[in-house]
C-alpha cells in the first residue's frame, strides 16, 4: 500500500494493542507511538511488554502503559476488570488493534487435538469477543474510533491442515462484519487486516523451511495499520484489507 501518513496522524490518540510484546503487534505499537499515540500495551509476557514500553520512552514517545492479560485464561470478568482499570486512567479509547493470536498445530482436522482447538478458539475468538465487549464503551466515548481485527488468508478460504486457526480467522471476519453493521451509524469503524506472510515467530513455526528473507517484515506492512488507525480511514467500515495486496497465499517463492 502506498500511503503517506501525516507525522501527527495519531497525535494524542489513545490506542490499545494486543500481543504488543512481539511480532506485528510490537511493530504496530512502536509505529503508532512514533505517530504521536499514547499506547496501552497488552500481552501475556511482562518482560516483552516492558521492553516495548521502554523503547517508546527512549524514542521520546508519549508514556505507554503495560497490561498483562493471558488471553488463554481470560474471562468476561477479567476483561471487565481490565476495562475498569483503563477507564480509571483514560477518558476513552481511540483505537483497539486485536493482534494477539495463536497458531496451534498444523495438522489434518481428523487428528487435531480438542485441547488445541479449544486454545486457538479461546485466544483468537473468545478472548477477542470478551475484550471487545468490555472495551466498546470506551471506544464509543471517542469522537472517532477504530476497531481493527487481525485476519489471515485462511480466514477467507479454508486450507488443508490449517484447522482451528483457519476457522478462528473466519470467525474473526464474521465478528468484524457483525460489529461494523451494528455500529455503522456511530463514529466507530470496524475493519480487518490480513497481514499476509510476514517475518515473525508465528510465521517461522508455520513454515519452518521457508527463507525468512523472502518475507516482508512487520515494519514493511505498517502503512495499512496506520491508515486504518488514523482518520484518513474515517469512512471505511466493514472491510477486510490486505496488508500485501496481490500476494499469493502460502510459502514465499
Ligand atoms: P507472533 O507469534 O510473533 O506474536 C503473537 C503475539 O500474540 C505475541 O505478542 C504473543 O505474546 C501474543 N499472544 C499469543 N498468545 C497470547 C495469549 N494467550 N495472551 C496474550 N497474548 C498472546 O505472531 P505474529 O506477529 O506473526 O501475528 C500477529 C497476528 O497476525 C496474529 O493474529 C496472526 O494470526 C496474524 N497473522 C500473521 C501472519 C504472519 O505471516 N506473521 C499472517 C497472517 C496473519 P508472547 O510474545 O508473550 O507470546
Amino acid at each position: 500500500m502506498h500511503y503517506q501518513p501525516q507525522p501527527a496522524l495519531l497525535q494524542n490518540r489513545i490506542i490499545l494493542v494486543t500481543g504488543a510484546g512481539d511480532g506485528i503487534g510490537r511493530e504496530a505499537a512502536l509505529t503508532y507511538a512514533r505517530f504521536g499515540a499514547r499506547l496501552l500495551l497488552l500481552g501475556r509476557t511482562p518482560d516483552k511488554l516492558e521492553q516495548v514500553r521502554q523503547q517508546i520512552a527512549d524514542e521520546g514517545g508519549l508514556p505507554a502503559r503495560t497490561y498483562t492479560l493471558d488471553l488463554l485464561t481470560a474471562t468476561p470478568a477479567s476483561c471487565h476488570t481490565l476495562a475498569e482499570r483503563i477507564a480509571a486512567d483514560y477518558p476513552h479509547l481511540d483505537g483497539v488493534l486485536h493482534n494477539a493470536g495463536l497458531l496451534g498445530e498444523i495438522t489434518p482436522m481428523s487428528e487435531l487435538a480438542y485441547d488445541t482447538w479449544h486454545d486457538v478458539m479461546q485466544v483468537n475468538v473468545n478472548a477477542t469477543f470478551m475484550l471487545t465487549q468490555a472495551l466498546l464503551p470506551l471506544l464509543l466515548k471517542s469522537p472517532s474510533s477504530s476497531l481493527i481485527f487481525t485476519s489471515s488468508s485462511v480466514g477467507r478460504a479454508g486450507r488443508s491442515g490449517w484447522g482451528a486457526y483457519a476457522v478462528s480467522k473466519f470467525a474473526t471476519e464474521g465478528m468484524m462484519q457483525v460489529l461494523a453493521e451494528e455500529y455503522q451509524h456511530t463514529p466507530l469503524r470496524v475493519n480487518c487486516i490480513n497481514p499476509g506472510g510476514t517475518r515473525t515467530g508465528m510465521r517461522a513455526s508455520a513454515f519452518p523451511l521457508e527463507d525468512p528473507d523472502k518475507l516482508k517484515t512487520p515494519a514493511d506492512i505498517m502503512p495499512i495499520y496506520l491508515y486504518l488507525m488514523g482518520d484518513d480511514s474515517r469512512r471505511k467500515t466493514g472491510i477486510s484489507f490486505d496488508a500485501q495486496p496481490g500476494r499469493k497465499p502460502g510459502p514465499a517463492e
